[in-house]
């Protein structure tokens, strides 16, 4: 993690390398940045509350409450109790996905009979074992700029995202947590364009 204080408001700045993953804490009425740097590539984050780690960001949760599988500025992401933690007050990629679960060795042995391959799963193993944090507790993520689209029979795919280089979603913090974010590592599938590039978040006072 670096952080760069030559901003005023500039709290953290951290560049995640593509295909790895980073945390930080992030208190109630910060703003956390998430740049896109060379576009076409998935963010994925993970969240718990700071006070308590029974409480994390909840996909199923979420889409329950907007009654939308895509999400965009003035959607609120909540917890598995069903409480604020996130607004979106920026986005200008405009395509996100709630349905599809993040990778793992396993997807990658089973379906493209790779061992060892990175994966979100790994990443977040990694940044959140600091905090305790075994992988059964590890919650579904929320796929910001990963794009499956929904078809009218309700199937979904997985194509090349849009997000041009510098674009970037703005999320309001509403509780103090735990943001876990993994620049997916996925490169044998549109997901990420097949090609896993970084991540830049910053997190503004
Ligand atoms: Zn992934």
């Amino acid at each position: 993690m670096t952080t760069d204080v030559d901003a005023p408001g500039l709290v953290a700045d951290i560049l995640i390398p593509g295909g790895h993953g980073r945390a930080v804490e992030v208190s109630a009425g910060q703003v956390i940045e998430i740049i896109d740097v060379e576009g076409g590539q998935v963010a994925e984050p993970v969240a718990f509350s700071a006070r308590h780690r029974h409480e994390w960001m909840s996909a199923t949760h979420t889409r329950s409450s907007t009654m939308r599988l895509n999400l965009g500025v003035g959607d609120v992401l909540v917890s598995n109790f069903r409480r604020p933690m996130y607004e979106i007050t920026h986005d200008d990629v405009g395509i996100h996905d709630l349905v599809t679960a993040m990778c793992d060795e396993r997807r990658y042995v089973l379906d493209y009979q790779v061992e060892g391959h990175r994966s979100c799963r790994t990443n977040f193993l990694e940044e959140l074992e600091p905090y305790g944090i075994e992988e059964w507790e590890i919650p579904d993520t929320i796929n910001f700029f990963q794009n499956a689209p929904i078809a009218a029979d309700r199937s979904f795919g997985n194509v090349l995202p849009i997000g041009k280089p510098g674009d970037r979603l703005k999320l309001l913090v509403l509780m103090d947590s735990i943001f876990a974010l993994s620049a997916c590592p996925q490169d044998l599938n549109p997901c990420n364009s097949f090609n896993p590039t970084p991540i830049r978040v910053r997190v503004w006072a």
